[in-house]
């Protein structure tokens, strides 16, 4: 199918933008705002912004996948007349997706860095190196850690996740002893320098908390990779064993299974990965790196610890990791509202926002998107970016005087590393189901009931090398 992406309303792109996702060929090339069909993208790497739409100032909290595309597509369907300030305390975001593959050595953490520089100069937003600090909602100001504050019309935060208290570890433990690594970046280096470090015939353990966090497939995919690290460098003695604290395997069951009963298994046919569901009570000791469960009842001794701590929205807590924690910039807000998510004896985890324009239901005037919203869909980076598109095009309709798009549309599309060279992938489309007011997954036909994601058919080669494409045409309409 040939598509003219000059012709296509904002509506339009978002289908396209769905359909060609999966197929790993999302266009990369950005085009100005075309609801009259009259493209106005240029070629020179300059965009020219409509200059007849609203005015208004929208400031975006958070660089990372959500927050980057929804700086840019606010000043491409929003035209000139839309100041967009993102403000993002590191100078170049760091993607977690893909960073597993940094464990078996084929990317390094550099590679997964991405500035914000293309967003300044193609398409004019405007940059602050800085942290969010405060949020008045009443008169529309945001404060940031430098003291100086930034007006608003509306305000979209996209501050990711934080970590909360859990298994007896400090922040500290995590950054020196027993990394997560569920951030990208230096936790990753020393992941990987650890597994190195490993000898044959010791015992990896990785922790998974309890749904809902950031990337369902990713711990499994992570033991994967681990597991043929090991045994590919003549250490297939070693043992890698994943402690969920979940029922079962949260996506792409099959696959997963497969990989741990069938893939990553001895020359005697006897699997490396050892996945034990259900467990309970984790405490973990950073020092001596022994792992008990299940309220003591069994002990572990291992050479590698790798707990992905349960997360909550970003800035709810104040970043210590105590459990007394009086509350961060977002939970002052009162953005933290959870809905049916909520878990957490200590404050509502995530933002419950009405999912047509990611507007909290609890604070008006601010949106939340990506990994810190509550709306039905899975927390992963092109989830962020499909959320981000539907935000900024609710958010230029209703300065425009509109109402935003009663029946959004959402894809999920999610490639696996099952090996060096293989992979697995998950995709779903999900729809507004007015019965709940979230987003379901939608079956063929527009159904919602029963539906599920599409995980694929087998674990190839092919779906390995349609990974970086797809990633490649993912970080490029979110960065540049
Ligand atoms: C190992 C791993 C593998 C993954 N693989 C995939 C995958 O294959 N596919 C997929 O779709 N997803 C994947 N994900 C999930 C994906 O990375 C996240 O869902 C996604 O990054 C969420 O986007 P976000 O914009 O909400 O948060 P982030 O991308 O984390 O961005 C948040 C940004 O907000 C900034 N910020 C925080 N606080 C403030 C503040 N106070 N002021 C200003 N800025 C602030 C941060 O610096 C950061 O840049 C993976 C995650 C992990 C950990």
């Amino acid at each position: 199918m040939k598509i003219d992406l000059s012709k296509l309303s904002r509506r339009q792109w978002l289908g396209v933008a769905l359909a060609v996702a999966g197929s790993g060929a999302l266009p990369v090339r950005a085009f100005a705002d075309d609801d009259d069909g009259d493209s106005r993208g240029g070629t020179s790497g300059i965009l020219a912004l409509a200059p007849d739409g609203p005015s208004a100032r929208v400031v975006v909290v958070g660089g990372g996948m959500a927050g980057a595309t929804a700086a840019k597509y606010l000043r491409l369907w929003g035209g000139a007349g839309v100041a967009v300030t993102l403000v993002e305390p590191t100078p170049a975001y760091t993607s977690n997706i893909m960073s597993n593959l940094v464990l078996n050595g084929r990317m390094t953490v550099d590679q997964l860095r991405y500035t914000h520089d293309e967003l300044a100069v193609r398409y004019g937003v405007t940059l602050r190196t800085a942290a969010v600090s405060g949020i008045d909602a009443v008169n529309r100001m945001v404060t940031l850690d430098d003291g100086s504050t930034l007006s608003y019309d509306r305000l979209v935060v996209a501050p990711g996740v934080e970590f909360m208290p859990a298994y007896g570890l400090t922040a500290a433990d995590y950054e020196s002893r027993t990394p997560h690594a569920w951030q990208a970046g230096p936790q990753t280096a020393l992941l990987k320098q650890q597994i190195d470090g490993m000898r044959d015939g010791e015992t990896f353990v990785m922790t998974i908390p309890l749904s809902p966090y950031r990337c369902p497939p990713g711990p499994y995919e992570r033991a994967c990779l681990v597991a043929d690290t090991l045994r590919s460098t003549g250490r297939g003695n070693c043992k890698v064993i994943v402690l969920d604290e979940n029922a079962g395997i949260q996506a792409e069951a099959h696959n997963f299974t497969r990989a741990f009963q069938s893939i990553h298994v001895r020359a005697d046919g006897s699997p490396i990965i050892d996945y034990r569901p259900g467990v309970t009570g984790i405490m973990i000791d950073p020092v001596t790196r022994v792992v008990t469960y299940d309220n003591g009842a069994v002990t572990l001794n291992a050479a590698v610890v790798n707990p992905i701590p349960p997360h909550r929205a970003g800035g709810i807590g104040s970043g210590s990791l105590d459990e007394n924690d009086d509350g961060g910039w977002f939970a002052r807000t009162g953005l933290n509202n959870s809905g049916i998510e909520a878990v957490s004896p200590n404050f509502g985890r995530w933002a419950l926002v009405d999912v047509r324009s990611y507007e909290s239901t609890a604070v008006p005037g601010v949106h939340v998107i990506g990994d810190a919203s509550s709306c039905g869909l899975p927390k992963a980076g092109h989830v962020g970016n499909q959320e981000a598109k539907i935000c900024a095009d609710a958010i230029v309709r209703l300065l425009g005087g509109g109402q935003p798009d009663p029946a959004p549309v959402a894809n999920s599309a999610c490639y696996s590393p099952i090996t060096g060279s293989t992979a697995s992938w998950l995709t779903a489309v999900y729809q507004f189901d007015p019965a709940s007011s979230r987003m379901r997954v939608a079956a063929n036909g527009g159904s919602i009931v029963g539906a599920g994601a599409v995980e694929a058919g087998g674990i190839s080669t092919r779906n390995y090398n349609q990974m970086f494409t797809w990633f490649n045409a993912l970080m490029g309409d979110t960065f540049a």
